[in-house]
């Protein structure tokens, strides 16, 4: 069992410059028991390609909402094919979701934020929940320029929810560093981000940003700033 004392020893050995290197000793220290969850985006493709091309023992783990973009499971694809290894895909429960929208109809987070709450809980929060179950180090790749919120985040911090140590590898690249990095290792990435879309989640509720605006304006657009979290990185509740 991991606890929260692990975190500030590890934030002393992070090393910013050598994301691989911290990724190899994560694998390493929590043998088997170190997972990413990738949405596909940017940021995710380069951790991806991190692990993949150095055969690190990190679980590559993405929530299917059932509501993504077509271009995303493009990007998946692409992915499998480049690198021969598997993706684990967690679903939403079947039930729950039949339940959600015969009662409330498929668009139902439009409506209220509790009823887009209800979706992200459904299709995204109890997959995660799934996929984090026996883990003790969870890689995301959350950076601190994507939002004003992230700007206190940390390499390593606890998630009090899930009972783990959450590790953000990219913590100081910028998003000129990741489309170098794609650019240059020849990563397939998003086309959406070529259409100004940054942060990509459900088709319905992901939109483009316009230049200056912030990381996430283009998700939840209907709602007010402070309501817009999904559950599943909860230092931004
Ligand atoms: Fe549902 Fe939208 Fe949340 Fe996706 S982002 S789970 S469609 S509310």
């Amino acid at each position: 069992m991991v606890d929260q004392n692990l975190v500030s020893d590890l934030n002393k050995l992070a090393d910013a410059a050598n994301p691989v290197g911290m990724l190899e000793k994560m694998a390493s220290q929590f043998k088997g028991k170190a997972v990413f969850t990738t949405s596909l985006g940017i940021e995710d493709q380069v951790i991806t390609d991190m692990i993949f091309s150095n055969n690190l023992d990190i679980r590559v783990v993405t929530l299917d909402t059932g509501r993504l973009f077509e271009e995303t499971y493009k990007v998946m694809n692409r992915t499998l094919d480049k690198y021969g290894k598997a993706i684990e895909v967690y679903s939403p429960k079947n039930d729950a979701v039949e339940k959600m929208v015969t009662a409330k109809g498929p668009l139902s987070f439009y409506l209220s934020v509790e009823n887009r709450k209800e979706c992200c809980g459904i299709r995204k929060v109890e997959p995660l929940g799934r996929a984090l179950q026996g883990m003790e180090c969870w890689v995301t790749g959350l950076r601190v320029s994507q939002s004003d919120n992230r700007h206190d985040l940390d390499f390593f911090v606890w998630d009090a929810g899930f009972q783990l140590v959450k590790f953000n590898p990219l913590l100081h690249w910028s998003l000129e560093d990741c489309q170098k990095y794609v650019k240059d290792n020849n990563v397939p990435y998003n086309v959406l981000h070529d259409r100004g879309f940054v942060s990509i989640g459900c088709a319905p509720c992901t939109r483009a940003i316009q230049p200056g605006e912030d990381f996430r304006a283009g998700r939840w657009w209907w709602e007010d700033n402070s309501k817009k979290e999904c559950g599943l990185h909860t230092h931004e509740e």
